[in-house]
């Protein structure tokens, strides 16, 4: 595919291979975007910028819901991209699909609740005889710098609500996946976006990232990636807004108390979804000494049965990871815990891309498996004393994106629920749990502000204050 920008499809002077990570073929080019083609776009989208300013909400809000349909018309081609570049099994993908015309529905409702409030300005003396509103308006252009783990729907997240605000957009999309945003862009164009409004550059971030962070004329940043990537992205930023949603290593808790068919069902799809590769993906499962036995003798096999193989396959529950080097780290940090006293209870083999479904008990805090963000299909189980020894080593971390227990005694949900200080918090339910709509968001190194488009809508407008004086 090309890349878009200056309200054209444009080819570079070199080209990415996009691969399928279950066989290394070659499923389609990109351009290998320059900082030229950065600054090209940025130079487009100052005009698209004015365009956007001054469309209309309903037609801001019409552009969406139609891009909205589109992408339910278009659910198995679109399917099939992502699991092709990404690795995903192909059920999976369909729902990211599904939940990305949601995204884009939400936006659009967005679009029409821009709104601004009186202020009392006689609330302190002096106000008197005064008139004061606010207004919210678009920030401008908005930069979207997106991961590889969600090709297609983080990018709506973010493409969604800066139109829904009335920006004009740049987006960088990850390196390995830059395909779904692209169909993305297309079916946008389809919906009536005006061209002049959108850019989509492919490329290393590593490269274009300093030329796109560091313009001026971008006004805000939202990107979703790694903690490191984030970090350096913020020191680039100068005094541009930014939104930052980043890693996280989730703990599960499971209180003496809890339904464990209930846990079991949970582990197997909040630990092993596209391959652990999803950023509130269950890491840490916290176990009852009373019951970690049970629960590790009944999840074993159940782990071991989740079917693995090629993701294009209905059948298929884990593809291949998206480089056949994240599966070998995932096998390193494995054998690195082995080696500090856990043991692989279930899975612990690796097939190329293809890392297999892992269960490990006997983890401690300092292990990496533990203390670092994984991104890959294993689950360490930690026995815990009590309650508090549970909500202790939970919140025992530097990230907070989510968190999850399973009790039925409400005090002991809410003292977690005020112990941990995470983003999301689930009672009953797995920390991978997301509504569209729901304001997503971590806390600590997981991140700053909040997704969800009417959270970001808000983090993409200004606040202007407009007084009038001598009214009385
Ligand atoms: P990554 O940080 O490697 O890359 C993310 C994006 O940043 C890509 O587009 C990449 O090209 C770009 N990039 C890389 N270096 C850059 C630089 N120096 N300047 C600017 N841009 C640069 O992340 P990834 O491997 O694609 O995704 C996995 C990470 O994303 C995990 O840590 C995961 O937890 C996180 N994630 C977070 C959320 C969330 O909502 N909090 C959701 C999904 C993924």
């Amino acid at each position: 595919m090309k890349m878009f920008h200056s309200g054209q499809w444009q080819t570079g002077s070199a080209e990415i291979e996009v691969t399928n990570p279950f066989d290394g073929s070659v499923i389609d080019t990109v351009p290998d975007g320059s900082t030229d083609d950065i600054t090209a776009a940025i130079d487009g989208l100052v005009d698209g910028a004015g365009v956007m300013r001054r469309m209309a909400a309903w037609k801001r809000s019409d552009i969406l819901s139609r891009c909205a349909a589109l992408l339910r018309d278009n659910e198995s081609r679109l399917a099939e991209l992502i699991s092709s570049e990404e690795g995903k099994a192909i059920r999976e993908s369909r729902a990211e699909v599904r939940r990305s015309a949601s995204t884009m529905q939400l936006s659009a409702e967005e679009a029409k609740r821009l709104t601004g409030e009186v202020v009392p300005l006689d609330a302190t003396p002096g106000g008197e005889n005064k008139l004061g509103f606010t207004l919210r308006v678009p920030c401008g252009i908005v930069a979207a710098i997106t991961p590889f783990n969600f090709p297609l729907n983080l990018v709506c997240h973010k493409v969604g609500p800066a139109l829904a605000a009335g920006n004009s957009i740049l987006v960088k999309p990850a390196t390995d996946t830059p395909l779904s945003a692209l169909a993305l862009v297309e079916l946008l164009l389809e919906a009536g976006l005006p061209a002049e409004t959108i850019a989509c550059v492919t490329g290393s971030g590593s490269r274009l990232g300093a030329a796109i962070c560091r313009d001026e004329r971008i006004r805000k940043i939202s990107f979703t990636g790694s903690a490191d990537v984030g970090r350096q992205i913020c020191e680039m930023a100068g005094l541009k807004r930014v939104t930052m949603e980043l890693g996280s290593n989730s703990p599960l808790v499971v209180l003496p108390d809890a339904d464990l068919e209930k846990v079991a069902a949970a582990t197997c799809s909040a630990g092993f979804t596209n391959a652990g590769q999803v950023c509130i993906s269950a890491q840490r499962l916290i176990v009852a000494g009373q019951v970690h036995d049970e629960l590790a003798e009944k999840l074993a096999p159940m782990i071991e049965r989740i079917p693995t193989g090629n993701q294009l396959e209905k059948t298929t529950h884990v593809g291949p990871m998206v480089r056949e080097s994240d599966a070998e780290r995932v096998g390193h940090w494995i054998d690195e815990a082995v080696s500090a006293g856990a043991n692989v209870i279930s899975g612990g083999e690796r097939s190329g891309a293809i890392y297999h479904p892992t269960l490990i008990t006997g983890a401690s805090p300092d292990m990496r498996i533990v203390k670092d963000e994984l991104f890959g299909p294993a689950v360490a189980m930690i026995r815990a004393d009590d309650v508090e020894h549970s909500i202790k080593l939970a919140a025992d971390t530097r990230f907070g994106l989510s968190a999850a227990v399973y009790t039925n005694d409400v005090t002991a949900a809410m003292k977690f629920a005020n112990g941990i200080d995470s983003g999301n918090i689930h009672i009953n339910g797995g920390p991978q749990w997301r509504a569209d709509g729901m304001p997503y968001g971590g806390l600590k190194e997981s991140g700053i502000g909040k997704e969800g488009p009417k959270y970001a809508v808000q983090e993409m407008t200004e606040t202007k204050m407009v007084v009038f004086h001598g009214l009385g």
